[in-house]
């Protein structure tokens, strides 16, 4: 399950060594050195993760996890906090900031790709390879195959992302800007209006099978995957 990982960390040594493990792993990532180039790239895409040194030169990590968690926007990207320090009471602050996890430098790289794993399972359900399968809906993200009622659905890549986030997300109104933070990974620069025209593509694609029902139009709101009426 590769992710959009942002990495902030001061050292470039360190900044260097995880973000080749990252990569390594599958995973993209993007840098920054100081909290204030982490918000500015926050602000152009949402990461599926942020992996956030606790000691940085001006602001530090815990003030920027704690403006992440302050901002509806950016309150649930799940945060990794990285830190030289082993104290248990640093270990409850950085927690208490809305951290979901928080690594003890030095760590090994397998040790920091279980966490990512483990958060995002966790935080971030349509980051993972689990089918999911709602009325008889199925997705499979593995083999990025899609079924209603025992017949394959031919969706396209966007539709798939869509249909993935909606259906680990389900019930829960999306706007058209959450939507493209989610699924698009950016709300800069895609217009809202792209949102309607891939939700009608799925709707159609659905439709075969009776599913298209299950996501709905939320007048001035935006969109919601549900199994209720
Ligand atoms: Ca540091």
């Amino acid at each position: 399950m590769p992710a959009n990982i942002l990495l902030v960390e001061d050292e470039p040594a360190i900044q260097e060594l995880i973000a080749f493990n990252l990569t390594q792993a599958g995973h993209h990532v993007l840098r920054a050195s100081t909290a204030e180039a982490a918000l500015t790239l926050v602000k152009n895409a949402l990461p599926d993760l942020v992996l956030l040194d606790w000691m940085l030169p001006g602001i530090s990590g815990i003030e920027v996890a704690k403006r992440l968690r302050a901002d509806e926007r950016t309150r649930h990207v799940p945060i990794i906090m990285l830190t030289a320090r082993s104290d248990e009471q640093d270990k409850i602050a950085g927690l208490e900031t809305g951290a979901d996890d928080y690594i003890t430098k030095p760590f090994s790289p397998r040790e920091l790709l279980a966490r990512i794993k483990a958060v995002l399972r966790r935080r971030a359900p349509q980051m993972t390879d689990d089918t999911v399968e709602i009325r008889g809906l199925k997705l499979d993200p593995v083999t990025h195959r899609v079924s209603g009622a025992e017949s394959p659905i031919d969706l396209g890549p966007t539709e798939f992302r869509l249909l993935h986030f909606f259906m680990t997300h389900p019930e829960r109104v999306h706007s058209r800007s959450q939507l493209l933070d989610q699924v698009w990974g950016d709300h800069v620069f895609v217009e809202e209006r792209t949102v309607d025209v891939h939700i009608r593509r799925l709707r159609s694609a659905l439709e075969p099978s009776g599913h298209d029902a299950l996501i709905q139009t939320v007048r001035g709101t935006g969109y919601r995957f549900s199994t209720q009426g």
